[in-house]
């Protein structure tokens, strides 16, 4: 251990030297709490920008989904169109063959094929009619929807362009935060230091509180007025009866 004041046990330290240690400490506390706030902001995707990707996410997938409909009716659509040709064909033939027929029996038969190659011309025509409907819709469908991933993309990408600006702005107070901490820790003698540790490891990093209007802010017991006062001056280390926590004087409550 050194032997410059900060390096003395604190209850050793003079008063005004412990009232300057503490307000280090203070100091050093209000920074670790940025900079824990500060991770946490930058641990995670805010929740709208989540929920815009989602929406552009979907939208993308429907788009997909009309589009290899479309694609699947289409395909169809020619097959169909190459058999209603094929069947147009055949029944001009059968046609002609009918002003070849010698008896009835073969006149029977080339009617009996006539009559089923109109049936199939005309269901052809109906599936085609009805697809070509089909399609026009879908094609409709993929038009608006196109629209609507466009909007959600650009959207989302907005957010996002605002979130990492935001992250980009966190990380640089994170950096000087951090700077802060170790120029902060350095004024805090080390007796009072490991104290504070062993506080702050138990109670979620946080060693010491500030004492404001009577109370605790970090556990919101009321302080007693004598307490107080001895708070106030600094004159010896006081930590919380409830939490145990180191407490500092803090004349007004915190706006923030
Ligand atoms: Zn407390």
């Amino acid at each position: 251990m050194g032997k410059g004041a900060l390096d003395a046990p604190f209850f050793m330290l003079t008063e005004a030297t412990l009232n300057d240690a503490l307000t280090a400490l203070k100091d050093y506390q209000i920074v670790l709490n940025r900079i824990s706030e500060l991770e946490k902001l930058l641990s995670f995707v805010p929740e709208d920008v989540q929920v815009l990707e989602n929406e552009w996410q979907t939208m993308k997938e429907r788009l997909a989904e009309l589009v290899a409909r479309h694609e699947e009716q289409s395909l169809t659509q020619k097959t169909q169109d190459t058999a209603l040709a094929e069947a147009t064909e055949k029944s001009k033939k059968f046609e002609k063959d009918l002003n070849e027929v010698t008896n009835s029996k073969e006149y029977n038969a080339v009617i009996k094929e006539i009559d089923a190659i109109r049936k199939r011309v005309s269901s052809l025509n109906d599936d085609i009619t009805k697809r070509m409907v089909d399609l026009e819709e879908i094609t409709k469908n993929i038009d608006e929807c196109k629209q609507l991933a466009s909007q959600s993309k650009s959207k989302y990408q907005s957010a996002l362009r605002k979130y990492r600006a935001t992250q980009s702005e966190f990380k640089t107070e994170l950096e000087s935060n951090v700077a802060e901490r170790d120029k902060k820790a350095a004024l805090v003698p080390e007796s009072l230091m490991r104290q504070f540790a062993r506080i702050a490891d138990r109670r979620q990093g946080i060693g010491l509180a500030l004492c404001v209007d009577s109370i605790c802010s970090a556990c919101n017991v009321h302080i007693r007025s004598n307490v107080v006062e001895m708070i106030r001056h600094n004159q010896r280390v006081i930590k919380c009866d409830s939490c145990q926590r180191i407490l500092y004087f803090h004349e007004e409550a915190l706006t923030s």
